[in-house]
């Protein structure tokens, strides 16, 4: 083992050098960054979830296993992993020429109560708080037994991770919810590259084969028990792979315009964050096989994406205490208010965008913020003055805006507009940033109904024998709003659950 992450270790750096004299303007080169930074401080974060080197070469696929998995995002790699550790022999497939799907894009981090780091820090929160900020923030359309087990096992999937070299313990504080329960990593970049990586690593570490370039295209069955998958290798070679259980893993579908046009049809023309795979495969194998779906039209919004690049700014920006203008340098909402309450006043603006507006001590704190600099979204004044004229906003407005936030931070009482958090520190020190940002299709709240077991259901509430889900594939549990970090909390929490109850189920054929 020790061997093969010297030289895993080696590839990496060697593609990290090579990369570091490329162009600076796209994300791999970020994610290579990022990894390059991990290599240098933590030798086991040296695998890399974009690396080849980590793909399991295809000859080594068998014609049998106990669990194939479909989609290696978080939701799939943890339940893999949780099937080996119950004694199974499963595989991943991943359609995509790398593992990470949405997840590698994910930013904010992972809500948990009642974690060891919270008590540590002395944040006080509980489990019907978690509960009742998501039930209200979802417009209480949630699934509430999902919503139930979620919430109750969110601190011990924090556990979970932290066993696995992944640690979480870093809090910030997303939209709706009135504590410090969103997890991240201990410098504060964003989760989502962090928690692929150590996924990947896991999964390496323990001999689960992962093929990537693996597109499973039908899940097969016999007398209505899953009997594997049909998947397409290299675009070239379909081949049946046998299997007693299929978790599906396969995220949502906010990359498939035609569904989405479809179900939501005043969404068209919007940009997307999700990554190209995210296109609803999983939905559609399922339905195919009698599973029924829910909230197929809850599609969420991201109030804050930067256009050109479609890529997501994350919450943790205004949680740190960033907050929002529109052109005539005035806030016009509370910024940490739900997603689609901040969506819609920034689409009630005449030209329907804003800036996050924010100082040198958010960019500190914020590690992300690094990365959107060099992504080139980034406008920098070295005065509020100088600000206002890069972004051709006011400066006067501009500058009374900043005082009187200030003040609202100092007296803890935003009179303006009721914000109550990410009001720890003010904004007052140089120099001053702004991204442009406006709404973006973010997130898939409907998908394949499940109950806590992960057991697909039929229309009729029956569990399809074998069939398990978890992730962003299935629907019910955000309702009709997702809060921010509820969905790395969701694949960690859900996707154990499945590797569990799927060995559970293959134990008992
Ligand atoms: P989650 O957050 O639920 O884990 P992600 O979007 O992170 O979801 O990961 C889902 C993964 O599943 C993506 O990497 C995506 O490319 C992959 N995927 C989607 N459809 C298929 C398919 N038909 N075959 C194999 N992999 C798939």
């Amino acid at each position: 083992m020790q061997k093969k992450l010297t030289t895993t270790l080696i590839l990496v750096l060697s593609f990290v050098l090579l990369m570091s004299g490329c162009g600076s303007d796209n994300q791999s080169q970020n994610t290579t960054q990022d990894n390059a930074t991990q290599t240098e401080t933590n030798e086991t974060e040296a695998v890399s979830g974009a690396s080849q080197a980590s793909y399991t070469p295809i000859d080594q696929l068998k014609d049998k296993y106990d669990v194939i998995i479909i989609g290696a995002g978080g939701a799939g790699m943890t339940a893999a992993l949780e099937a080996k550790e119950n004694g199974m022999n499963p595989v991943i497939f991943e359609k995509m020429a790398a593992a990470g799907g949405n997840t590698n894009k994910s930013s904010s981090g992972m809500n948990a109560s009642e974690t060891k780091f919270q008590q540590e820090q002395n944040i006080e929160d509980s489990n019907d708080l978690f509960y009742k900020e998501t039930l209200k923030g979802g417009k209480n359309t949630n699934d509430t037994d999902l919503l139930r087990y979620f919430v109750d096992h969110s601190a011990s999937a924090i556990d979970w991770l932290d066993s696995k070299g992944i640690s979480l313990n870093n809090l910030t504080i997303t939209g709706g919810m009135s504590v410090k329960r969103t997890h991240r990593p201990e410098d504060g970049s964003a989760v989502g590259q962090f928690l692929v990586n150590g996924l990947v690593r896991n999964v390496q570490e323990q001999d689960i084969p992962l093929f990537v370039n693996a597109d499973v295209k039908e899940i097969t069955e016999k007398d209505g028990k899953v009997t594997g998958v049909k998947v397409l290798l290299n675009g070239e070679e379909e081949k049946t792979i046998e299997a007693s259980a299929v978790i599906v893993a396969t995220g949502g579908y906010g990359a498939n315009m035609e569904l989405i046009a479809e179900v939501r049809p005043d969404l068209k023309g919007l940009v997307t964050t999700n990554q190209e795979g995210s296109t609803g495969d999983g939905i559609k194998m399922i339905e195919a096989l009698g599973g029924t779906t829910v909230d197929m039209d809850q599609i969420q919004v991201h109030p804050t994406v930067q256009q050109e690049q479609s890529y997501l700014i994350g919450e943790a920006v205004r949680g740190e205490g960033g907050i929002l203008v529109s052109s005539e340098g005035k806030r016009f909402t509370n910024e940490l208010d739900t997603r689609d309450n901040v969506t819609a006043a920034i689409n009630k603006l005449p030209e329907k965008s804003a800036y996050i507006v924010f100082d040198s001590g958010v960019k500190s704190r914020v590690k992300a913020i690094q990365q959107y600099e060099e992504m080139g979204f980034v406008i920098q004044g070295d005065s509020i003055e100088a600000l206002a004229k890069e972004i051709n906003v006011p400066a006067d407005q501009l500058q009374a805006t900043l005082d009187t936030w200030n003040e609202a931070v100092k007296n803890k009482e935003d009179a303006e507009f009721g914000r109550t958090t990410g009001m720890d520190n003010d904004l007052s020190t140089g120099p001053f940033y702004a991204i442009k940002i406006a709404p973006g299709i973010h997130y898939t709240m409907g998908g394949v109904k499940i109950n806590t077991n992960t057991e697909v259901l039929t229309t009729d509430g029956q569990p399809i024998p074998g069939l398990f889900a978890a992730g962003e594939v299935i629907g019910g549990l955000h309702g009709s709003n997702r809060i921010g970090g509820n969905s790395v909390g969701d694949i960690i929490v859900f996707g154990y659950q499945a590797g569990v109850k799927a060995a559970e189920y293959v134990k008992a054929q």
